[in-house]
């Protein structure tokens, strides 16, 4: 499913034509994704103009001149484009937003989502986040104040394992099952280290490593491993950089040990037994 660095790669490229556009309507053609989609949105966002672009976690939030923010999340296979306004919609459109842009070109942001487990909502903007998606979400993964102090409190007195900790939206939202291999991997922890069992060191090179990691993808457009596409149409390009995400079975580039694949919470997780072995110390 897109992760972080996959939304933050649409955000950048739709923001390019959203920002101060006005929105002209906003038409879906299913009633729900994931959840209900609210039939307010149509009238509500009619005619506001597009003020800023943001994003937290795996989140899109774009905030109109009503007070309002727009929710988007891409679910596990939703993607966005911009096109050129009327164009035909293709299978799996589910919601075109039409806009005119600040140079007076019309377009439109069109969500398309095959398996539709994402999911367009709205809330006031001032209100944000006590919206039901938005409310549990701990701190960004590229936010500047994930820093040790923060992350070591955290996970002080906690004794579940570094996997499912970068998995917790609740800790740091936006790492994903690809990224959380990845990370693990730059950072030499074994993925079933428990959090409480991490020293001051391995911290610190983990809140390096997520910080590569995510920057890294987001510079190659994302990772496309199915259906996950960036707005320009091109595929995510961080797919052929992964070290060990896939890999099974494959020589580690660093040592040439085997890569193999454990389930950890029923999600599979790659690792290098030789640099990811500073691992159980439970
Ligand atoms: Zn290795």
């Amino acid at each position: 499913m897109p992760e972080l660095p996959e939304v933050e790669t649409s955000k950048r490229h739709i923001k390019q034509y959203l920002l101060n556009a006005k929105i002209l309507n906003i038409k879906s053609f299913v009633s729900k994704l994931r959840w209900e989609i609210n039939p307010d949105i149509k009238k509500i966002f009619n005619n506001t103009v597009i003020l800023k672009i943001d994003r937290i976690g795996k989140y899109i939030l774009i905030n109109t001149s009503n007070k309002n923010t727009l929710i988007l999340h891409l679910g596990m296979s939703g993607y966005l484009r911009i096109n050129e306004a009327n164009v035909k919609k293709i299978k799996h459109d589910h919601i075109i937003m039409n806009i005119e842009c600040i140079t007076g070109e019309k377009k439109c942001l069109i969500f398309n989502d095959q398996r539709r487990f994402g999911h367009i909502d709205f809330h006031y903007t001032s209100l944000l986040k006590k919206h039901f998606l938005i409310k549990n979400l701990g701190i960004d993964g590229l936010s500047k104040s994930l820093k040790y102090d923060f992350l070591n409190k955290i996970f002080l007195n906690k004794t579940i394992v570094i996997k499912n900790a970068l998995l917790d939206q609740k800790i740091i939202c936006g790492i994903g099952n690809i990224y959380a291999s990845e990370i693990l991997f730059y950072s030499k922890i074994h993925p079933l280290k428990r959090v409480n069992n991490l020293c001051k060191n391995e911290i610190n090179f983990l809140l390096f490593n997520i910080n590569v990691v995510l920057s890294k993808a987001v510079l190659s457009g994302g990772t496309t491993i199915k259906d996950y596409k960036q707005p320009n149409g091109k595929i995510g390009y961080f797919k052929q950089k992964l070290k060990v995400y896939g890999r099974e079975k494959l020589k580690c580039y660093d040592c040439s040990s085997i890569i193999f694949k454990l389930n950890i919470n029923k999600r599979a997780t790659y690792i290098c037994p030789d640099c990811q072995k500073n691992k159980l110390v439970n």
